[in-house]
């Protein structure tokens, strides 16, 4: 098997694959401008298969489903079960908003996802509602009991810090890592062109950490069993669950980045941070042997960056993050 490799020669073998644009929930930060898009525009999931096909004959292991909320896509686990039989293929997770997941979780599992990442912005019900415009605050709850009662673990409850909309909550998320071995991750608002909203600036990870050590003691850097990524992990004394941080925007991570994106529309995107995209819908409809895909795989690698620069203000102007998959 070949590897993918890009041109700062680090390896990628994780693609993350949104299923669909559309979502249940319009975080202020995160809704988009344009219309969803129609049912012809998305990929099949037999078109999905194929590009996953070809990725793994170049090394990829690891593919996370995303959106939109992948979710609402109809019978998303025959997708899971498709998925889980590429030769080569050895992890599925996915990133939800939750509102669903007390139905399909136990489908999933069943179907060969691993575990799953939960959004959640809010633990206060109208808080929630002004940031999701939905009233869906116990579904959530219920969709994280039941992921961990099937054992689609570590759940990772991913919480975006928003400047004077919930940073006040900062705390309460950490204090879940004791009373409830919550897994929390902290991750930076980045800005996109295209969001409805921008937001009103940025809490830092550094800004976040001393607010938790402040109140609740000493960080102590931890190693997590699985999915290590982008975060910097640590625990509070005496806590089971784990506290990640995204620095996202402050800590450019993009050295270690092995990473790359499929759009619901069938665009091969390198990095979340930046325009430059491939269309592989066309060549997929068209008859394209997996190695042509595998082809075009290559070359949207050999597109990565070495880094992002949000920082000197080069934001992504194409799209939201609803529409290029979080
Ligand atoms: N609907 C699913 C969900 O809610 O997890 C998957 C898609 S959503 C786009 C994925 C993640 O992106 C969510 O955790 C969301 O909070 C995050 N996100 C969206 N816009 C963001 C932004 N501007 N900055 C940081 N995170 C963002």
């Amino acid at each position: 098997m070949s590897s993918l490799v890009d041109s700062f020669s680090r390896r990628i073998d994780y693609m993350r694959i949104s299923v669909t644009d559309r979502c249940d929930l319009r975080c202020i930060y995160c809704a988009s401008r344009f219309e969803a898009y129609s049912h012809d525009d998305i990929l099949r999931y037999e078109e999905i298969y194929r590009v996953v096909q070809s990725a793994a004959s170049l090394g990829v292991t690891k593919i996370r489903l995303t959106g939109g909320e992948p979710l609402v896509r109809l019978y998303l686990s025959n997708l899971v079960r498709m998925l889980a039989g590429v030769p080569g293929i050895e992890e599925i997770s996915m990133t939800t908003n939750g509102t669903l997941l007390a139905r399909y979780a136990e489908e999933l599992k069943s179907a060969g996802l691993k575990r799953v990442n939960v959004s959640l912005d809010s633990l206060k019900p109208g808080r929630f509602f002004e940031i999701t415009g939905g009233n869906k605050l116990a579904d959530v709850l219920a969709g994280i009991a039941a992921s961990n009662r099937v054992g689609l673990q570590p759940v990772k409850i991913n919480m975006v810090v928003l400047k004077g909309i919930n940073e006040d909550e900062i705390i309460d998320f950490a204090r879940k890592t004791l009373t409830d071995g919550w897994h929390v991750r902290y991750i930076e608002h980045m800005p996109f062109e295209n969001s409805t909203s921008q937001g009103n600036g940025l809490v830092s990870t550094a800004e976040i950490m001393t607010r938790i050590e402040e109140k609740l003691g000493k960080l102590v850097p931890h190693k997590p069993e699985a999915g290590n990524g982008p975060a910097r992990y640590y625990k509070l004394p005496g806590a089971n669950g784990t506290l990640g941080f995204i620095g996202a925007v402050t800590e450019c991570f993009c050295a270690g980045c092995n990473r790359f994106r499929l759009t619901a529309d069938g665009k091969l995107r390198p990095c979340l941070l930046d325009d430059d995209e491939i269309d592989i819908k066309e060549p997929l409809r068209r008859g394209a042997t997996t190695e042509e895909l595998a082809q075009l795989i290559q070359s949207a690698a050999s597109l990565k960056r070495a880094q992002h620069h949000l920082n000197e203000g080069d934001i992504p102007a194409g799209r939201s993050m609803r529409q290029i998959g979080g």
